[in-house]
């Protein structure tokens, strides 16, 4: 919390960084058991709207080994296993946008062709017609009477005559080297995306054992086209410049130097560094060198409030900065670009002074009342007041009015709405309803 250390590492990822909002990498070294847990620890990585990147390292043998300690658990419970794995392992092998394909799965439409963020997206994989190879495989499948695992089936394919395969007699069947054009990780790569179409079915209470699903049989008497996708050769490709272009005007020794600053400061008041600035507002800072108060007040998440409280420090060091380097200051970009953005929020502000419901509000600012809240929750951050309890007691009961205040005042350990959500009860309290009380909140006591 108070940035003595840069990375933390743990085998389990529960609870971990919720209550800070600046993570700026979430990396998974083991693929989750299940895309909600997935989608859990991913969703910690930028929430303060600054970067967040998500890395994770897929092998199918992590699969594997998830499958083994799934083995001697209750029947039911191995269903339920295999099928958030089964989940998993579809999300880590798709060719399609992984932004679109999580969010489907969790209700949420995509329209984007292009998400310009996931690996997917960024470097496309090369695909090519499968139905040959996946009718080799299948032959394989069927005619060693489905008993026995990817690895023989592989060996079968490529026609490596081992031991337990000689024992069989299966190096005389006709399918025996079927496929010895292609390697090893072809062919697996082949069953894994079968497995995914469910062409194939893996019996994990039977040690992984592959067998033909009744779509499979069909798909053997009248293939058609399965489009498959290479992996990419990450060993063969050219270094690429990191991406991430909205960090690029910032200059990086002052950046820095702001964050030992707010360090210093966090320390000295025993605050989180990020309750004093976030990390987008140091970046402005960083780009558009504000050396006086108003100028600071214009950077985004700063506010009158916050730049009065812990503004002077900043300013003087982003002052001797600018004048030991002699730079200038692009000044003018600032006030247009800022004059803009808070038209919208002074306008929002002044609203609500007047009372309109916020629905009306966002409406006449033709903007969705995400959006509004999306404001309104940077208005009090900054630390400007709003109330906005006439249109609460208008849209909400107050008991859960006061169950949502009293959550965030005794029992939060962070502000994270899907956290409050999980305590409060998903089904009882909505999303928006538990935005706008935390607006109230931090309205009333954090500023
Ligand atoms: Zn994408």
């Amino acid at each position: 919390m108070h940035e003595e250390v840069d990375i933390i590492v743990a085998t389990i990822a529960f609870g971990m960084g919720i209550d800070k909002p600046d993570v700026r990498i979430v990396m998974h070294y083991d693929i989750p058991k299940s895309l909600e847990g997935y989608y859990q620890e991913t969703g910690r990585a930028g929430r303060d709207g600054g970067e967040g990147r998500c890395i994770t390292f897929y092998s199918y043998k992590d699969i594997q080994k998830l499958e083994k300690f799934m083995q001697g658990k209750p029947l039911a419970e191995q269903e339920i296993g295999k099928q958030l794995l089964f989940e998993t392992v579809a999300y880590a092998e798709t060719s399609l946008c992984r932004r679109k394909l999580l969010l489907h799965y969790f209700g949420e439409p995509f329209h984007e062709d292009n998400c310009d963020s996931c690996d997917n997206c960024l470097h496309p994989k090369e695909q090519f017609e499968g139905k040959e190879s996946i009718v080799k495989m299948l032959r394989v499948v069927r005619d060693i009477k489905e008993k026995f695992k990817a690895e023989y089936v592989v060996d079968m394919l490529v026609g490596k005559p081992t031991t337990a395969l000689k024992a069989y007699n299966h190096h005389e069947l006709e399918v025996f080297g079927s496929g010895d054009d292609q390697d090893v990780h072809y062919w697996s790569a082949v069953i894994r995306h079968s497995l995914v179409a469910g062409l194939i079915i893996k019996e994990i209470e039977n040690y992984g054992l592959l067998k033909l699903s009744e779509k499979g049989w069909a798909y053997l008497d009248a293939p058609y086209s399965i489009m498959l996708t290479r992996n990419h050769n990450y060993d063969e490709m050219e270094e690429e410049t990191r991406t991430g272009a909205s960090t690029a005007a910032v200059d990086p020794q002052l950046f820095s130097m702001l964050k030992d600053l707010r360090k210093r400061i966090s320390k000295k008041l025993n605050l989180p560094p990020f309750v004093i600035f976030q990390d987008p507002s140091l970046e402005a800072m960083s780009t558009y060198y504000p050396i006086t108060m108003d100028e600071l007040q214009n950077m985004p998440g700063v506010g009158a409030g916050k730049a009065k409280r812990f503004g002077n420090d900043f300013l003087e060091l982003i002052q001797s900065h600018v004048e030991d380097n002699e730079i200038e200051r692009p000044i003018d970009l600032v006030v247009k670009s800022v004059a803009n953005k808070s038209k919208l929020k002074i306008s929002i502000i002044q609203n609500i002074d007047r009372k309109v419901s916020l629905d009306d509000i966002a409406e006449s600012k033709g903007i969705e009342m995400n959006d509004l809240l999306k404001e309104l929750e940077s208005i009090v951050y900054s630390g400007t007041r709003v109330n906005i309890d006439y249109h609460i007691d208008q849209v909400m009961d107050e008991d859960h009015r006061d169950d949502i205040f009293l959550y965030f005042k005794e029992d939060a350990e962070s502000d994270d709405i899907p956290t409050a959500l999980e305590e409060l009860g998903e089904d009882e309290f909505s999303e928006e309803e538990v935005r706008m009380v935390r607006i109230k909140f931090i309205s009333e006591v954090g500023n």
